[in-house]
């Protein structure tokens, strides 16, 4: 039984991981961290939201999950490898120089880290598979639509769709654009290579297309997310891989092969 303790368990996603987890088969839901929600019942269980991660300690948690803001998960990831805690994060928006400090940092402890930014098997999916088609098209586009309450355009998978494709192949057609009537109408161009267009429309969740085109053919590839239940198959595969992952694991693309 993995032993699995939650930061940020009042929050919206937090709330549905500790939901996930008390029905996993192989899975406890030992404890629950959140400082701006202590005291409060995680739902239909008997445990209490903790208010610092002592509470892991005390409930002898093997792994723990964040989905906090970004400050809270750097100092999270800090304690989880300080204290022997596998770190599996779902929380966004780390830099290139956090991830190298915990790689660092989790080669030389005996836990292990999986760092994702997105959790969705499906979206996942969608990158490898663009990915994989990429060769064999001469232009190719990205359509990203979310909620109209996102702040930042492009999406960051969409970001890292079109740099996996631009580095998939180099052989792209050249844009024959040249009067832009509107600005911005042929979208942002990625790597060079890819041109990703940003929707932001109310009632959106998140979803995303890539539209590659070659003679004659046309393949689409597209993912949606319908709820927060979408990210809790990839959260639950990192919690039972993780302790056999040594160091730090960024996405989760490589646990879906093992
Ligand atoms: P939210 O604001 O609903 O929840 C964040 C929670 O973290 C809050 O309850 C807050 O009180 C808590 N928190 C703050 N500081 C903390 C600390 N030091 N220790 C423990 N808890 C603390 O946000 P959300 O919608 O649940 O999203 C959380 C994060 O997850 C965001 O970064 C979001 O981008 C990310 N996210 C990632 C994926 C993925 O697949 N990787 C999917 C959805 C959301």
């Amino acid at each position: 039984m993995i032993r699995v303790g939650v930061f940020g368990a009042g929050g919206r996603m937090g709330a549905t991981v500790c939901e996930a987890v008390r029905m996993a088969d192989g899975c406890e839901l030992v404890a629950a961290v959140d400082p701006f929600r202590s005291g409060a019942p995680v739902a239909d269980s008997e445990i209490v939201i903790a208010s610092d991660a002592s509470a892991f300690l005390d409930a002898g948690a093997d792994v723990a999950i964040d989905f906090t803001v970004l400050d809270a998960a750097r100092e999270n990831i800090r304690w989880c490898a300080a204290h022997d805690v596998h770190s599996v994060v779902g929380t966004t928006g780390f830099s290139a120089d956090d991830l190298d400090e915990y790689a660092e940092l989790f080669a030389h402890a005996p836990a292990n880290a999986v760092i994702a930014a997105n959790y969705a098997i499906g979206a996942v999916l969608m990158m490898r598979f663009a990915e994989l088609a990429a060769p064999w098209f001469d232009t190719a586009e990205i359509i990203e639509l979310h909620h109209d309450q996102k702040i930042d355009a492009p999406s960051g998978t969409a970001m890292t769709t079109a740099r996996r494709m631009a580095e998939a192949s180099k052989d792209w057609a050249e844009d024959p654009t040249t009067t832009v009537i509107a600005e911005g109408a042929r979208g942002g161009l990625v790597a060079d290579a890819i041109r990703v267009h940003s929707v932001r429309m109310r009632g959106m969740i998140a979803s995303q297309e890539v539209i590659l085109g070659t003679s004659g053919q046309s393949l689409s590839i597209r993912h949606d997310t319908f709820d927060r239940s979408s990210f809790m198959p990839g959260v639950l595969l990192a919690v039972r891989r993780v302790a056999d992952r040594p160091g730090l694991t960024v996405g989760i693309d490589s646990l879906l092969d093992a």
